[in-house]
Order: C-alpha cells, then structure tokens, then sequence
C-alpha cells in the first residue's frame, strides 16, 4: 500500500482547497461569463506595466533566470530602505512559507499561529513534521495574548497574518509592542502581509522597524494581490541578514522565474494601478457595507480586497446556488463559519 510508504505527517495533510477555477466552472456548465471572487486576486488585472515588458521579455525565456533575482531585490531594497541581504524572493509567497518551515522547524517543534487563519500555516507545518498549535481568534482578530500564553520551549515560529486571512482584521501597533515586550528570545515571530497595499488604519504596526532593529522578523509580501500577478507566482520577503543566508540555503536555484522577476520590478512602479486598484476596493467596500446593512447581514470590516459577511443560511448552499449563476465565491464552513461567506 502506497500510504504505508507515505510519511505519517503527510498522510495526515488535508490538502488546501484552492478557490474554483473559473476554466473549471465554464467546463461543467457550459457558460463563458464567470465571476471569480474566491482568491483574493484583482479585479482590475494585472499591472499595465508588467503586462508591457512581459510582451517584450518572452525571447529571453530559453535562458535560466538570475536565480538570486539581483534586479528586483535591488529595487525592493531602494523602496523599503533596506540591504539587499535582507530580502529574499519566493514562488509566491507561499513558497517562502514553505522554506521558513524547512529552514527553521526540526521535528517536534511547534508552530503557533490564529484560527481561522491562513490555512497554509497548518500545512507546512505538518509537511515540517512540526505540531500547529492553534490559537481562536478574539473579536474576527488575532489573539496575541492567547498566542502568548501557549509558547513554549518548543515553540519555533509563530505565523501572524496581518490582514489575516479570511476576517480581513488587523493587530495594531500597540498590540505588536506590547507582544514583542514578552516575545522569548529562542523563536521568530513570521507577519504575513499579502494584503498591505489594502490597508487603510493608521495603526498598522511597522513591522520593517523590527526587522531594521534586527529582531527576529519575517515580513511576507506578494506580487499576487495588488498588483495582480497571481498567475506568474512571486512573493518576497524581509528579515534580518541572517536568517536571509538560512533560507537561501533551501532555496531552490531558479525559484523565481525571469518573466515574474521582470514583471514584480516593473509593477513596482505602477503607482497609477495600485492607485486604482485600491480605490477600486475603496469603494467596493463601501458599497458591500452599505447593502449588508441594509439586508441586515452582520460583516467584518476589512482591511484587505475581501469580506466576510454572515448570510445566515448554510454557506455550502450559497456557494453552490452562486455558482450556478457563475459566481465563485467562499464557503467558510470548511472554518468553522458555517453560515459566513467570504
Ligand atoms: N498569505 C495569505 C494570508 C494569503 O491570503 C495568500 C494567498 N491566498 C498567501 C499568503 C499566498 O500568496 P502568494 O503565494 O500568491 O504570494
């Protein structure tokens, strides 16, 4: 038996559930229109910049990228007045999830992290053959006294999605000082912020000054949200220059692939669609509250391109009763939130 053969943390995996894809919803009922609302991604499409030199870099594609992507990391380090040994770049932020797990989890070490949250988290750790210590959420928002409390001696790596991922809440400024007051010495807190181009609350914690003091910080990032590049997987992310060296050590030589790299470097200076972009989801908020509140559905304000609202009906219901007008959408079910859709 194949599963015999299989390691035991593995066997045990629940593997993610990716938002529906659309090719797979125009198959099975035959439509062309469909709305995908499930991943997160933009709605206006991909940065116009990239999408420009991306015409134009297709000729290079016989050659292997700069598996180091010298350029881009050269650029993010200009924009966040960093070194570039402090940064590393991933197949979609994902991937860096993936390699923080490898690079830093030995066996029987824990992860501590909110729930429901990202569900990647639990995954890796499990891949890592790490035990995922799960922390409820306070109020739709991540408990960091709870995740305080439930460190031990074991405890590695702590992941704080912020946004988190899918209630779309904030820990503030004031939260994180206080966490980093009681914060031991033997682990390393890992903030996810896929979504911070979103976010509009002031007391956003400035996580890059923990990582330029040196603390033990990963800064997660993605080229996936805002600037829409979804489908060509890269992510980046911040820390201190040595634990950079440490990850680059299980980093795969051509994670990062040419076109991606060309793409992310000239998406960084589109400020005309991340402009749009967010004042595009600006208003779509506003628009989405303003109508719960009139159907009288209980939501959580957000701070990302996502919202979860209480419909209060079966979610998997929903789901299937949207996608037969060819509307993807997100049961939370799977999270506890049987009548919440995202
Ligand atoms: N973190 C969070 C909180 C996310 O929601 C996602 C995407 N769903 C990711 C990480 C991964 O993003 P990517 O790999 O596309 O960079």
């Amino acid at each position: 038996m194949i599963s015999e053969l299989v390691r035991k943390n593995v066997e045990e995996i629940v593997p993610y559930e990716p938002g529906k894809p659309i090719e797979e919803l125009k198959r099975e009922l035959g439509i062309t229109r469909v709305i995908k609302l499930a991943s997160n991604e933009n709605a206006l499409g991909p940065s116009p910049l990239a999408l420009k030199v991306l015409r134009s870099s297709l000729n290079s594609i016989y050659l292997y990228p700069d598996g180091g992507g010298h350029y881009l990391r050269e650029k993010l380090a200009e924009k966040f007045c960093l070194n570039k040994n402090q940064i590393l770049l991933g197949n979609g932020s994902d991937e860096i999830l993936r390699m923080i797990v490898e690079t830093f989890l030995n066996p029987g070490e824990e992860i501590i992290t909110g729930n429901p949250s990202f569900a990647m988290y639990q995954i890796d750790c499990k891949v890592g053959g790490g035990r995922c210590i799960t922390v409820p959420l306070k109020n739709f928002t991540f408990d960091l006294r709870g995740i305080l409390e439930r460190i031990t001696s074991k405890t590695k790596l702590i992941f704080i999605a912020n946004p988190n991922n899918p209630t779309g809440t904030i820990v503030t400024e004031k939260e994180v000082e206080e966490f980093f007051k009681e914060i031991p010495s033997h682990l390393i807190v890992v903030f996810d912020e896929a979504y911070y181009e979103y976010i509009e609350r002031k007391d956003f914690p400035d996580t890059l000054r923990k990582v330029k003091e040196g603390k033990p910080v990963i800064i997660l990032r993605t080229f996936s949200k805002i600037y829409g590049l979804a489908g060509l997987r890269i992510g980046y992310c911040f820390a201190n220059k040595e634990i950079i060296s440490a990850l680059d050590k299980v980093r795969s030589p051509f994670n990062t692939n040419s076109l991606a790299q060309k793409a992310a470097l000239a998406a960084l200076d589109d400020e005309e669609h991340v402009k749009k972009s967010t004042k595009m989801v600006k208003e779509g908020k506003k628009y989405l509250y303003n109508e719960f509140e009139k159907l009288g559905l209980e939501y959580i304000p957000s701070e990302t391109n996502f919202v979860l609202v209480n419909v209060k009906k079966d979610s998997r219901e929903i789901f299937h009763r949207l996608l037969k007008k060819g509307i993807i959408i997100r049961a939370m079910d799977v999270y506890g939130l049987k009548e919440w859709i995202r």
